[in-house]
């Protein structure tokens, strides 16, 4: 059971995790820089503005409860928004507000990715599990093919990551696009509304590097030529 406390790993993955923070941090003072300048509409209303404008006028908005949790429901068919970017007169609020509507675009125009990733969701759920409880199997039956089957699980993660990345870029250059478009930013506001949405674009792209490299790592542990335990 070294493979808990394997300083490796840590470093394997450092590169994920220092981009990870970095992103984190780029949120962070995006989402607040951001929050400071005016928009003529609320998060909320420049989504129905957007969904609207594209015909997609029974998709619901609505409020939700915590910071950053704002998503699109593709089984209801409503963009849930937190608070702030609910209510915000905000670059911040209107962009990413705008990026949800993004993904609404998406189901309704049946973007190919976003129907490939709502597929691939179980993988991303069960995947990482599955994998743990393989991997323990396998230790105490020393079955290496239940070994390589979890390995395949977490590559259900990874796979779920990839399809993800264009998914998150496609809507927030949707949602760039629709909010100069529809004149809800000015030039100042493009540029807030560009930062919050390319540092959220970041963090998926840690993630996937991170589910990435620690695939490599217990690949590289359980099938690489040196065995020595
Ligand atoms: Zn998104």
């Amino acid at each position: 059971m070294m493979m808990w406390f394997d300083p490796m790993y840590f470093i394997f993955l450092s590169p994920a995790i220092v981009l990870m923070l970095w992103a984190q941090f780029r949120v962070k003072s995006a989402y607040a820089a951001g929050m400071k300048i005016a928009t003529p509409l609320s998060g909320a209303s420049a989504a129905r503005h957007m969904l609207d404008q594209a015909g997609c006028h029974d998709v619901g908005i609505e409020e939700t409860h915590g910071m950053l949790s704002d998503h699109y429901d593709p089984r209801h068919r409503v963009l849930r928004l937190s608070r702030d970017v609910f209510h915000s007169r905000s670059a911040t609020a209107v962009g990413i507000a705008a990026h949800e509507a993004g993904h609404a675009l998406q189901h309704a125009q049946h973007y190919a990715p976003l129907a490939l990733r709502n597929f691939a969701v179980p993988a991303a759920q069960f995947g990482p599990t599955a994998f743990i409880v393989l991997l323990i199997l396998g230790m105490f039956l020393r079955n290496p093919n239940l070994i390589y089957l979890g390995l395949i699980a977490y590559g259900g993660l990874v796979v779920f990551q990839m399809i993800n990345l264009p998914v998150e870029f496609d809507a927030s250059n949707r949602a760039k696009a629709a909010l100069s478009e529809y004149g809800i930013v000015d030039q100042q506001g493009a540029v807030a509304v560009r930062n919050v949405l390319n540092a959220a674009g970041w963090t998926y792209v840690a993630a996937t590097l991170q589910a990435l490299l620690t695939l490599l790592y217990y690949v590289m542990r359980f099938t690489g030529g040196s065995r020595n335990d």
